[in-house]
């Protein structure tokens, strides 16, 4: 009994493994596409309303325009 209740908890650590690392490969850095330095995504908690809108804050840029690196 105990050692089945360990290897499901084995099964959910590999499992949260993987989540994690599609995390860091899935996330793309994005770059300002008047300065190309690293923009910061602004009203997250609105993305499912409007398109994701980035922020500069280097030269100020805000859109929804950028490069992905
Ligand atoms: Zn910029």
């Amino acid at each position: 009994m105990f050692q089945k209740i360990k290897k499901i908890i084995n099964e959910l650590i590999q499992i949260n493994n993987l989540k994690t690392r599609n995390k860091v490969t899935n996330s793309k850095i994005k770059i300002c596409p008047s300065c190309t330095s690293k923009l910061e995504p602004l009203n997250e908690q609105l993305e499912w309303l409007m398109p994701q809108k980035y922020l500069c804050k280097k030269c100020n840029y805000l859109g929804t325009a950028y490069f992905e690196q």
